[in-house]
C-alpha cells in the first residue's frame, strides 16, 4: 500500500503512465498517458485502486478523512489550469466523476457528470456563459445521474421504466415534443423540481446543495459501485478478482450540450463487431455523454462512409441523411480531422484497437477516454493478424492478443444460407455483434436466466438494455433492442460477450406490461421464436436453420501460427466419427480418448450388452459378448477409418455395469423374455448389481478384471477392426487404454489379456498391426506409484475428472450444491470440474510424469479430463510437459491457442 492517493494530470502533464493501470486503472492510467503524448484531456485526478481496498477496510469516513488534503490539493491544481472555482457562483468548475478499474468493465460501475451544480451555481452559470438552457440542461442531468447513482433512485417494478425518464416523458407530453432537445428552458427548470420532489419521495433523501457534499457522495458511490450486483456478476464472468477495486477519476467538466458547435461522442479505430480496419463510431450535437449510450436519440455516424452505409440499413434517403443526420465528418470537418488523427496516433501508441470517448465543447475537441476496445472473437482475431501484417505487431504478440476462450464465438453455427434465403424477414435493426441466434421471446433479464437454466433458448427483447440486464443477455443466444445504436450498452456490452445482438431496431413496438412485441402488423408473444442476424441486422421470423462454422481465413491463419511455437499437440474426446470429424476440421490430430460405453447405449447394443451383464455365468457372458463384438468392431472401423494415420486412444468399457440394467418393471420383463428367465431372476440381478457408491465401486478396470472376457471382446474388436483397415490398404493406429488403475498390478493383469487375445487374432488373420497400451491416471495412488505403473504403459492419460474427484473427495455427480457455497465463501475460487487444480491436483500430475519417465523414458503423458480444453488449465499441463492434451471437438481450437501462448510466454 503506497502513501501516495491521488495522481494528478493536465496540460501535458501527469504522475501517472499507461503501464500504472493496476494503480490507476485502465482510465486513470490511459488519462495520464494521454496528457504526456499531448492528447487534449481536461485537468483531473484519479484516486487509486488500492484506496477502493482501503474503503472497504476502513469504512467510509476513515478513508474521505485521509483524502481529504490531497483531494483539496488536487482540485486547486484543476482550478488554476481551469481558471474557474468550485462552489463559486460568478464562474463555476463543474466535475464529471468515473469509474475504472484495471479491466475495464464497461458500464457496470458508476459515473456522473456536471457535479458542482445547485440552485445557485446554476444561475451563475446561466448567466456567464449566457447560454440559459445550457446550464439547466446540465442541471436536471446531474440531479437525474446523482440521484440514480448517489441516492438509489430504481425504477419500482420491473415493467416501470426509469423513474426519471418518466418524468420527462410526462413533461415531453404536455407539448407534444418528442426529442429530450426540443425541451424549452422552464421545461428544464421544470425538471430540475419534480426530479428533486421524486428523489425525496422515493428514497427520502434531500439532493445536496453543497458541492462538497455533492463531491465526496459521488467518489464514495463509485467506489461502492464496485460491490453493486452487475460489477460482482461481470467480475465473476469475466475472471476479474475482487480485490483489485476501482479507481475514482474526477476530471473538469468539458461540455458537450452549449449548443450546436458542441457535441460528444464515442468511436472505435477498428471495426469492434467485424475487425475491419475502419475508423467508425457516433455522435450526437448538443449532448452529453450518455445520451449516446443510452439510446434515447438516434446517434449520427462519425465517418460519411458510415453514415451512408447507417442510412441505407435504416432505409433512410441520402437526401434526408445529409440533411437530418450527417455525420461529423460533414457537419464538423476541422473536429473531424483532428478527431481523426488522434484516433490513429492513439492505436499506434497502444499498438491496438482503441475505443475513444471524447467532447467538443464550442468547437473545441477534448478526449475523455481511451482503452483497448472490447471486441468480438471475430474481430479479435482479424485485428490480431491484421496488426501482424501491418507490422504493428510480431507474431508471439498475435498469439497472445487473442483470448483462447473468445474463439468459442467463431465456433458457433452460422444462419445456413438457403434457409436464410427463405426466412422472412420482420424488420431491419443495426448489425451491433455478428451471429446466428434463435430462439424464444422473453422481455426480461430474470425471465431470460431463469428459462435458459430451464434448457431453453431465448433471445431477450428490450427497448433498450441497461447495465442491470448484464445476467439476462450472459443467459440469452441474443439480444434484440428497439432502441440505441452501435455503441448503445447492448451493442457494447454483446459484443464483449461475443452474443448475437440487433440493436436499434425502431419498427418494435414492445409492451412490457402485455409481454408482446409488434411489428408490422404482426404480434409475437413471450415464448415465440425469432431469430436474429447480428451480421446484417436482420430481424427473422421464427426458427432458422444454422449450420457449423468453419476454420478459414484469419482464423486458420491464426490457427497455424499457433502450430509454429506449439510444443503439445491437442487430439479430441470423441465416440462417433462424427465427432472425430468435426474435430479434425477444426485441427485435432488424433482421438486422445473414445469412450466405448456411450456406443453400448444404441439399440441393438443395449439389449446384448444387458444380456451380457444380468448372466450369471460366464458362459452366458461369452455368448451375449459374442453378439456384441461385430457391432463394436464396425464402431471402432468407422472411427479408426475416419483418423486414419492418426492415434485413436480407445479406453475400455469404464462405467458402473447397473448404468446399463433396465430399472423399470417393463424393460426388466422384456429382457427375462428375450433371455428366457424369470422377472425375478432379472430383478434379483439388478438388485445384485446396486452399489451405495457407485463411483467407486465395480468399474473401470475392475470390470475387465473381474470379467476378463469383456477385455477380449473389446480388443478383439479394436484390433480386428484394425486389421480390416490394414488388409484395405489404410494405416489404422489405436491405442488401448486401461481404466481407473490404482496399482501396477491391475495393468499387468489387464495386459496379460490384452496381450494374450491381441497374439491370437494376429496368428488366426495371419496380419498383425501395431498398437500402443496405456492406462489412465485418475485414482492418487496411481500418480504416486507411476513409477511401478510405468513399466506396464506406453503412455498415461490424465483422467482429471476423476482425479480431481478422488483428490479432493468431491462427488463428480453430487458436488452441484456445495460448490456455489464454497465459490461464494471463497473457500474456493473456481469449480475445480472445469479449471485445474494446480496446487493439489496439479501437484499429481507432475509426480506422476516424473516418475513415470524416470521409469520409462519413453513414456508419452496426454491428458483427457474436461481441463483439457480450459486455457490455464492446458497451460498447466505445458508446464507439466505432457505431449498432448485432449478435449472435445469444440474445443480443440481453444485447446489450441492456448498451448500455443504457454510456449510463447516460456
Ligand atoms: C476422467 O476421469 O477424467 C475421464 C476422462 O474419464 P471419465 O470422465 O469418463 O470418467
Ligand atoms: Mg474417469
Amino acid at each position: 500500500m503506497s502513501e501516495k492517493r491521488v495522481y494528478t494530470f493536465g496540460n501535458g502533464k501527469a504522475e501517472g503512465r499507461a503501464d500504472m493501470r493496476n494503480l490507476l486503472g485502465g482510465k486513470g492510467a490511459n488519462l495520464a498517458e494521454m496528457n504526456l503524448i499531448g492528447v487534449p484531456v481536461p485537468p483531473g485526478f484519479t484516486i487509486t485502486t488500492e484506496v477502493c481496498s482501503e474503503y472497504y477496510e476502513k469504512g467510509k469516513e476513515n478513508v474521505v478523512a485521509l483524502l481529504k488534503d490531497d483531494v483539496t490539493k488536487a482540485m486547486k491544481q484543476i482550478e488554476d489550469i481551469m481558471g474557474k472555482k468550485f462552489g463559486d457562483p460568478e464562474n463555476a468548475l463543474l466535475l464529471s466523476v468515473r469509474s475504472g478499474a484495471r479491466a475495464s468493465m464497461p458500464g457496470m460501475m458508476d459515473t456522473i457528470l456536471n457535479l458542482g451544480l445547485n440552485d445557485v451555481v446554476v444561475e451563475g452559470v446561466a448567466r456567464k456563459t449566457g447560454n440559459e438552457r445550457f446550464a439547466y440542461d446540465s442541471y436536471r442531468r446531474f440531479v437525474q445521474m446523482y440521484g440514480d447513482v448517489v441516492l438509489g433512485m430504481k425504477p419500482v417494478n420491473k415493467e416501470d421504466i426509469d423513474p426519471f425518464e418518466a418524468i420527462i416523458e410526462q413533461v415531453k407530453a404536455q407539448r407534444g415534443i418528442s426529442l429530450d432537445n426540443e425541451m424549452n428552458v422552464d421545461e428544464l427548470k421544470q425538471l430540475v423540481v419534480l426530479f428533486k420532489k421524486a428523489i425525496k419521495d422515493q428514497t427520502g433523501h434531500d439532493f445536496p446543495e453543497n458541492p462538497e457534499d455533492q463531491l465526496w457522495g459521488a467518489i464514495c458511490a463509485v467506489f461502492d459501485s464496485w460491490m453493486n450486483e452487475r460489477a460482482i456478476l461481470y467480475r465473476k464472468l469475466n475472471d476479474i478478482p475482487q480485490e483489485w477495486g476501482t479507481a475514482v477519476s474526477v476530471m473538469a467538466m468539458v461540455f458537450g450540450n452549449m449548443g450546436e458547435t458542441s457535441a460528444t461522442g464515442v468511436c472505435f479505430s477498428r471495426d469492434a463487431a467485424t475487425g475491419e480496419n475502419i475508423f467508425n463510431g457516433e455522435w450526437l450535437i448538443n449532448a452529453q455523454g450518455e445520451d449516446v449510450v443510452a439510446g434515447i436519440r438516434t446517434p449520427q455516424q462519425i465517418t460519411v462512409e458510415g453514415s451512408r452505409r447507417w442510412a441505407k440499413l435504416a432505409g433512410i434517403d441520402e437526401a434526408t441523411r445529409a440533411s437530418e443526420y450527417p455525420s461529423l465528418e460533414e457537419a464538423m470537418p476541422e473536429v473531424y480531422a483532428e478527431l481523426n488523427g488522434i484516433q490513429d496516433k492513439l492505436e499506434k501508441h497502444y499498438h491496438d484497437m482503441q475505443d475513444m470517448e471524447f467532447t467538443v465543447q464550442e468547437g473545441k475537441l477534448w478526449f475523455l477516454q481511451t482503452r483497448n476496445g472490447k471486441r468480438t472473437g471475430t474481430a479479435m482475431v482479424k485485428i490480431a493478424m491484421d496488426l501482424l501484417h501491418e507490422g504493428e505487431i510480431d507474431e508471439k504478440t498475435a498469439i497472445e492478443r487473442c483470448e483462447a476462450q473468445k474463439l468459442d464465438e467463431l465456433l458457433h453455427p452460422v444462419f445456413d444460407k438457403a434457409a436464410l434465403k427463405n426466412a422472412k424477414v420482420l424488420t431491419q435493426g443495426l448489425p451491433a455483434s455478428p451471429g446466428a441466434a434463435c430462439g424464444q421471446i422473453v422481455f426480461f433479464a430474470e425471465d431470460a436466466a431463469k428459462w435458459h437454466a430451464d434448457g431453453k433458448n431465448v433471445v431477450m427483447v428490450r427497448i433498450e438494455t441497461s447495465p442491470e440486464d448484464l445476467a439476462g443477455m450472459t443467459a440469452a443466444e441474443g439480444i434484440l433492442t428497439a432502441r440505441g445504436g452501435m455503441t448503445s450498452h447492448a451493442a457494447v456490452v454483446a459484443r464483449g460477450m461475443g452474443k448475437c445482438c440487433v440493436s436499434g431496431a425502431g419498427e418494435l413496438v414492445i409492451d412490457y406490461k402485455a409481454r408482446t412485441v409488434s411489428v408490422n402488423g404482426k404480434t409475437f408473444k413471450e415464448g415465440d421464436y425469432i431469430s436474429l442476424n447480428g451480421s446484417t441486422g436482420q430481424v427473422l421470423e421464427g426458427e432458422v436453420k444454422t449450420k457449423a462454422a468453419e476454420v478459414t481465413g484469419d482464423f486458420a491463419e491464426l490457427m497455424s501460427l499457433c502450430d509454429k511455437y506449439t510444443k503439445m499437440v491437442v487430439r479430441t474426446n470423441a465416440d462417433t466419427p462424427h465427432d472425430a470429424e468435426v474435430a479434425a476440421n477444426f485441427g485435432a490430430v488424433g482421438i486422445g480418448l473414445c469412450r466405448t460405453e456411450h456406443m453400448f447405449f444404441e439399440k441393438d447394443k443395449i439389449k446384448a450388452m444387458r444380456e451380457m451383464i444380468l448372466s450369471d455365468s460366464k458362459e452366458g457372458r461369452e455368448v451375449a459378448l459374442a453378439k456384441l463384438l461385430p457391432l463394436q468392431k464396425q464402431d471402432f472401423y468407422g472411427i479408426l477409418k475416419c483418423m486414419d494415420g492418426k492415434d485413436v486412444n480407445i479406453r475400455l468399457l469404464d462405467p458402473p455395469l447397473h448404468e446399463f440394467v433396465p430399472h423399470d418393471l417393463k424393460g426388466q420383463q422384456t429382457m427375462a423374455d428375450e433371455m428366457g428367465k424369470s422377472l425375478e431372476f432379472i430383478q434379483a440381478r439388478v438388485k445384485a448389481l446396486q452399489e451405495s457408491n457407485p463411483m467407486l465401486g465395480l468399474r473401470g478396470c475392475r470390470l475387465g478384471i473381474t470379467y476378463p472376457e469383456i477385455t477380449a471382446m473389446q480388443t478383439k474388436a479394436i484390433l480386428g477392426a484394425a486389421i480390416q483397415l490394414k488388409k484395405e490398404g489404410f494405416n489404422p493406429k489405436p491405442e488401448i487404454m486401461v481404466p481407473l488403475v490404482g496399482t501396477f498390478k491391475e495393468l499387468e493383469s489387464q495386459q496379460k489379456v490384452i496381450k494374450a487375445t491381441a497374439k491370437a487374432l494376429f496368428e488366426e488373420e495371419g496380419v498383425e498391426v501395431e498398437f500402443k497400451l496405456g492406462t489412465m491416471i485418475e485414482i492418487p495412488r496411481a500418480a504416486l506409484t507411476a513409477d511401478k505403473i510405468a513399466k506396464y504403459a506406453d503412455y498415461f492419460s490424465f483422467g482429471t475428472n476423476d482425479l480431481t474427484q478422488m483428490t479432493f473427495g468431491y462427488s463428480r455427480d453430487d458436488v452441484a450444491s456445495i460448490l456455489n457455497t464454497y465459490i461464494d465463501g471463497k473457500i474456493l475460487e473456481h469449480d475445480p470440474f472445469q479449471v485445474l487444480d494446480q496446487e493439489g491436483v496439479g501437484q499429481l500430475i507432475e509426480t506422476a510424469v516424473e516418475k513415470g519417465r524416470n521409469a520409462n523414458p519413453n513414456l508419452k503423458c496426454g491428458i483427457c479430463g474436461e481441463h483439457g480444453g480450459e486455457p490455464s488449465s492446458v497451460k498447466f499441463c505445458h508446464r507439466a510437459g505432457l505431449n498432448y492434451v485432449s478435449c472435445s471437438p469444440f474445443r480443440v481450437p481453444i485447446a489450441r491457442l492456448a498451448a500455443a501462448q504457454a510456449a510463447v510466454e516460456e
